[in-house]
């Protein structure tokens, strides 16, 4: 490798490509990481980071009216949305530095501007060409808007984080995670939310029961969720836009944002001057150790179109670092792979929906499900109601599936992907003491078959 300038340049600086370049670096490859854009890409800028922020911004307002019954009066709680963005971007920003600060700690160099392939081992980046024995591509994905008349009046989750100004009223197209988690956040910042779906429940892939348990919660809190609606076009309106439905009807509102998935960003990068093959759709294919069709070079995170989510870019950078710089050529398994939707209430899964397991496991399953409300609310009088649900294979008693709505869910479902990891059987649940007063807790008391 001692003919080239790096062992290894990256293209991206977003959470897998600056995750790949320290542990490279770290194991002392010479690492060069270029990013056009901010430091620590979708996640950190316009994807998990502010948006949790905005989840727990938006919660309170849930918060202030369950603590009346719990004494607390007095309060009049008013929401100024300048202060939030503004604190947001703040503490978004000291993350940038730390990120930049982590890279060159490791000892990769930092090259701010737009990078591409001008060859299998060549890089340019505004101008100057570096030689590298390896090149990887971390770019990511953007938004995609489906083409209608008007689309160029939608925002999406690119701007939400931003506006100079909250709507009274929303309407969020699309039913995946980026929809219903910010139809959550703005009902919960006091916009009025419609959500439109194409389909007949949104959440496309979750487990049916957990779908429908989510769907009926959010309605329950206010949020217009309709299904089976497409939208014909987007057009100005006096205050604001007005959107016409497939049907014929249609809806005003402040502001209209499509969350109708993410493309890869992969045109324009030189990639077809590497020799490197791009799929129809911009996602690259890769073999199990992240190699292209051409040996040098590298793809992970969304540029490949599998799981879009941060901790498996990241986990796919550690295995390109390994197989480069370490201990020899590594993959990644990408089975009960944990996610969460962060709606309201929040929806967290790990392993297979009811449905794949009843494929998957044709000499039977056993089904486990609780719907309660939690303790907290028995005061707050909160209707929210929590769904818990066991996917067990009858013929070896593994636990093959864990899904949940309701408070925490996500963290309550990290440790228990532990379990499903570690392959544990209903007995090895059985088995487990409860930590009481917990909603987890019911996880491990589930005696009832539901079917
Ligand atoms: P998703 O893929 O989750 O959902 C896209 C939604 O848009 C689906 O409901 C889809 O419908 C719908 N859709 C697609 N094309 C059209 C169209 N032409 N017209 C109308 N509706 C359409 O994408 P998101 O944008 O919500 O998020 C992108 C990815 O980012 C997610 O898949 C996820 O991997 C990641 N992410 C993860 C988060 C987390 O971990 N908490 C949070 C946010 C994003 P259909 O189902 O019918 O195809």
């Amino acid at each position: 490798m001692g003919s080239f300038d790096y062992d290894l340049v990256v293209i991206g600086g977003g959470s897998g490509g600056v995750r790949t370049a320290r542990f490279s670096a770290a194991a002392g490859a010479r690492v060069a990481i270029a990013e056009e854009r901010d430091w620590g890409g979708t996640c950190v800028n316009v994807g998990c980071i502010p948006k949790k922020l905005f989840g727990y911004a938006s919660h309170y307002s849930e918060e202030f009216r369950d603590a009346a019954r719990y004494g607390w009066s007095s309060m009049a709680p008013r929401f100024d949305w300048p202060t939030l963005r503004d604190n947001k971007s703040a503490e978004i920003t000291r993350l940038n530095g730390i990120y930049v600060n982590m890279l060159k700690d490791a000892g990769a160099d930092v090259l701010e501007g737009r990078a591409r392939l001008t060859g299998p081992h060549e890089v340019e980046i505004d101008g100057q060409r570096l030689s590298t024995a390896n090149i990887l591509v971390a770019t990511g994905g953007w938004p995609y808007v489906p083409d209608i008349p008007g689309r160029e009046h939608a925002i999406t989750s690119n701007e939400c984080f931003f506006l100079d100004d909250l709507p009274k009223s929303i309407v969020i197209v699309g039913g995946g995670y980026i929809a219903a988690e910010f139809a959550g956040i703005f009902h919960g910042m006091g916009v009025e939310v419609t959500q439109l779906y194409r389909g007949e429940l949104f959440l496309r892939g979750f487990d049916d029961d957990i779908r429908r348990h989510l769907a009926a919660e959010m309605r329950t809190k206010g949020i217009d969720l309709r299904f089976s609606t497409d939208v014909a076009s987007i057009a100005r309106a006096n205050s604001g836009y007005s959107v016409r439905l497939a049907d014929g009807a249609s809806l005003e509102a402040g502001l209209v944002m499509y969350a109708t998935g993410r493309r890869p960003l992969t045109s324009g990068l030189g990639l077809e001057k590497a020799g490197v093959t791009v799929n129809d759709d911009g996602t690259i294919p890769v073999d199990e150790h992240f190699r292209t069709n051409v040996p040098s070079v590298f793809a992970i995170g969304d540029v490949l179109g599998r799981l879009e989510l941060t901790p498996v870019a990241t986990t796919e950078g550690m295995a390109v670092a390994a197989t480069l710089f370490g201990d020899g050529p590594r993959s990644v398994d990408y089975t009960n792979v944990p996610s969460a939707v962060f709606s309201q209430p929040e929806l967290a899964t790990v392993g297979l929906t009811e449905s794949e397991a009843r494929q998957r496991h044709a000499d039977g399953i056993d089904i486990y499900m609780a719907r309660f409300r939690p303790l907290r609310h028995t005061i707050s009088l909160n209707d929210e109601m929590i769904l818990m649900k066991l996917v067990v294979a009858s013929a070896t008693d593994r636990v093959v599936g864990v899904h949940m709505v309701g408070p925490d869910a996500a963290e309550i479902l990290q440790g228990f992907s532990v379990a499903l990891k570690a392959g544990a059987t209903k007995a090895d649940f059985d088995a487990t003491v409860g930590i009481h007063p917990t909603s987890a807790e019911e996880f491990v008391t589930m005696r009832q078959k539901a079917a």
